[in-house]
């Protein structure tokens, strides 16, 4: 089952997950092992720069009531799936982006990219789950002794997560997850996929 908790006015956000078949239905085998009758790709809202970019305005403007967004000079996202979001947002923002990327499991920034000590900045993730990819990427952020104004991403899946800093989404989902041993899609036999980049068989 999948379940809309919660969205921003003014926008069907979740709408337009299932427009661009950014939620997919069928049977999945997830990366930690449980199954699920829905998956979500956010690659595939992003792939549209069209729709994105209203995404990312509506982001902005829902930030700027609440913070003073005109003093945001980066905005920084972890790689791959945060960098089209946050490239989009710092579009529509006018500032630059850069992102964070894993060398030997470790999150960090790479190319030349770096911040300044009391720079002020946003984090931008496409989807948030676990939050360990956004919270890497606090810790470099602060350690560049960047003023982190808040964290902002399309959807929350996450179960009410929390970060040291003001966070933003545009939709919230609950998506059940089943143990295979539990799975009902498993025992009317119906095919399982594997939609992540690791099979983990
Ligand atoms: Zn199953």
């Amino acid at each position: 089952m999948i379940e809309v908790v919660s969205q921003v006015e003014g926008m069907d956000v979740f709408k337009i997950l299932k427009e661009t078949g950014s939620i997919m239905k069928g049977h999945f085998k997830l990366t930690s092992g449980y199954h699920s009758d829905y998956y979500l790709q956010c690659a595939r809202l992003l792939q549209h720069p069209d729709i994105t970019s209203k995404l990312a305005k509506i982001a902005w403007d829902l930030m700027g009531k609440e913070i003073n967004i005109k003093k945001i000079s980066t905005i920084v996202s972890p790689a791959i799936g945060g960098i089209l979001w946050g490239y989009m947002l710092s579009y529509i923002a006018g500032c630059r982006m850069i992102f964070a990327e894993r060398k030997n499991e470790k999150m960090e920034l790479r190319r030349g990219f770096e911040l300044k000590g009391g720079e002020e900045i946003i984090v931008a993730e496409d989807v948030v789950t676990t939050g360990g990819s956004v919270k890497e990427v606090i810790d470099i952020c602060e350690g560049y002794g960047a003023r982190i104004r808040a964290v902002v991403s399309i959807v929350d899946r996450s179960e009410n997560l929390e970060f040291k800093y003001p966070y933003y989404y545009l939709v919230k989902l609950n998506i059940d997850k089943y143990k295979p041993s539990e799975c009902k899609l498993c025992k009317e036999k119906y095919p399982l996929e594997y939609p992540g980049s690791k099979k983990n068989i």
